[in-house]
């Protein structure tokens, strides 16, 4: 039997099972990107799948405290740009 393993929501707080949610990772060459697969190496951040949660976490930039990088305006851009278009997230 696989262990479930909770994950935090770096947007709300929530704890869920992490397989549920959406993994940024900070590879070992410091980038920030979306993991797919949800086992690249690095460190990891995660994300409810909702539109908020990915939302908040751009507004209150939750990745560079999660993963302590400093993430340029560039590299937050194009994370944001996949994450939308993971999530069907049609930007206003
Ligand atoms: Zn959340």
């Amino acid at each position: 039997m696989a262990t479930v393993k909770m994950r935090q929501c770096i947007s709300c707080k929530a704890e869920r099972d992490g397989r549920e949610m959406l993994r940024i990772v900070k590879t070992p060459d410091n980038e920030i990107r979306f993991d797919a697969t949800g086992r690249a190496s690095g460190r990891g951040a995660y994300l409810c799948k909702n539109q908020t949660c990915v939302k908040n976490a751009f507004q209150r930039k939750a990745f560079e405290r999660a993963l302590h990088m400093k993430v340029s305006g560039q590299e937050a851009e194009q994370l944001r740009t996949v994450l939308f278009e993971e999530m069907n997230i049609i930007e206003e």
